[in-house]
């Protein structure tokens, strides 16, 4: 009785290997398939599911040293990848409170969300670059490095949704 208890408890345990998983969205049609991936490892694992999106400073695209104001533009920008995230969250089921939008560099920001809400696991997709692009990084491999739990990182498909 008591080991058939036990032995519940440690499959039910192993289904649970991770609580709370984070995926890290550049909103383009190919992170759908990514999306539908983890939630269901999700779900197989009864983990949370939250997902984020960082939208980059403009003056970063440009080096960094731009001689114009570009708070305009940025604000149209995370305006827009509001809404862009709203559908996405809709589209797959996520709860309002599960969604992330945040502003500065994504490697930065995915770990210092998954630190802060506990996540154990962040996905991303992965182009799979080689040869020259692979030599300019990507962020896959950037939120690889320094990661605060282990990190899944899906082949992402030329065709979309
Ligand atoms: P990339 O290397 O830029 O082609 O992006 C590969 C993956 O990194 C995407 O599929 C996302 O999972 C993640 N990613 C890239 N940019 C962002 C971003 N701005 N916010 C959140 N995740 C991102």
């Amino acid at each position: 009785m008591l080991a058939a208890l036990r032995t519940q408890l440690d499959i039910k345990e192993s289904a649970m290997i991770y609580r709370h998983i984070l995926v890290a969205i550049d909103l383009a049609d190919d992170c759908h398939p990514v999306i539908r991936r983890a939630q269901a490892l999700a779900e197989s694992c009864q983990a949370k599911f939250s997902l984020i999106h960082i939208v980059e400073p403009m003056a970063m695209a440009f080096g960094g040293d731009v001689p114009m104001d570009l708070s305009m533009l940025q604000q149209q920008q995370f305006e827009q990848a509001r809404e862009r995230l709203d559908a996405f969250t809709e589209r797959h089921n996520v709860p309002a409170e599960n969604k992330h939008l945040a502003y500065g560099q994504p490697r930065q920001e995915i770990h210092r969300l998954a630190e802060e809400q506990g996540c154990d696991m962040i996905v991303v997709g992965s182009h799979g670059r080689h040869g020259l692009a692979l030599l300019l990084g990507s962020t896959a491999n950037d939120v690889l490095h320094g990661a605060p739990c282990d990190v899944l990182a899906v082949k992402l498909e030329k065709t979309t949704a």
